[in-house]
């Protein structure tokens, strides 16, 4: 059973510290809710786990089943298993949907799948989620509607089929069809057993949808409190603010 685990993280952007000791550990099959208030370093967890360049690691360690996983690339990271979807996809003029997912299937599986083999993939993960056959040839992220957007985060995870996926959500962008899209596929993966996944959050609404078997409370640069879904009630009833406080 693959393990994600993040031990004392600290990083730093423009040698301004975010991340000051982050402890986290999923395990496949497990769906963990990170929320925490705006600027409280969610994000900056994710683009440091998925190696953007601009994040330094100061100290700590991340693993996956035991490897380092901040010594790989980017690239590298994506073949071990990790899935990041961030919070704004870029536009990609020129690069078809379908396009886009066979290149990422090729670099995650380290060989081009057979593309009769891979349409055959791609039609029946777009079947599953509903997504019309026209989509896989438009330009990637190109006036992608909220729902659109998600529709194809969790689509590259029906193709990916990561160990272990990080999704930012702002949540703020996401209309009620971009919620259940979401909402449904993190249940399904979480389901599955054979993926862990980590929903970052701000808001409390996408967990009336989804129901993470751990909240982790997130506050400046750490995670300060840890339950069942029962935390995330209270969130949603109480706010941040007792939060905020304790660590302004
Ligand atoms: P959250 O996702 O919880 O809203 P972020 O990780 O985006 O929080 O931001 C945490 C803090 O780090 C903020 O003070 C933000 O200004 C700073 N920060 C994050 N990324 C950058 C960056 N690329 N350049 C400068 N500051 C950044
Ligand atoms: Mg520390
Ligand atoms: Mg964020």
């Amino acid at each position: 059973m693959s393990t994600l685990e993040i031990r004392d993280l600290h990083v730093a952007v423009e040698d301004k510290e975010i991340l000051r000791g982050v402890n986290l550990t999923v395990r496949a099959g497990e769906t963990h809710a990170l929320m925490g208030p705006n600027g409280s370093g969610k994000s900056t967890l994710a683009y440091a786990v998925a190696g953007h360049p601009k994040y330094t690691i100061t100290s700590g360690t991340v693993t996956l089943d035991g490897e380092d996983v901040l010594s790989m690339s980017v690239d590298e990271r994506a073949r071990a298993g990790l899935f990041l979807a961030m919070q704004y996809p870029v536009e990609v003029p020129g690069v078809s949907v379908s396009n886009f997912l066979r290149s990422a299937v090729t670099a995650v599986r380290g060989e081009a799948p057979k593309l009769r083999v891979f349409t055959k993939e791609l039609k029946e993960g777009m079947d599953a989620l509903s997504i019309d056959p026209a989509f896989a040839q438009r330009n990637l992220n190109e006036g992608f509607s909220g729902g659109e957007k998600k529709r194809h985060e969790i689509l590259q995870l029906e193709l990916l089929k990561p160990k272990i996926a990080i999704l930012d959500e702002t949540d703020s962008g996401l209309d009620v069809d971009a919620l259940r899209v979401v909402s449904e596929g993190v249940n399904r993966f979480g389901a599955s057993g054979e993926t862990g996944v980590l929903l970052i959050t701000h808001y409390t609404r996408i967990l009336r949808y989804v129901k993470p078997d751990f909240v982790h409370v997130f506050a400046g640069g750490r995670v300060v409190e840890e339950g069942g879904p029962e935390l995330a009630d209270q969130l949603e009833a109480e706010g941040y603010e007792r939060y905020t406080k304790a660590t302004a």
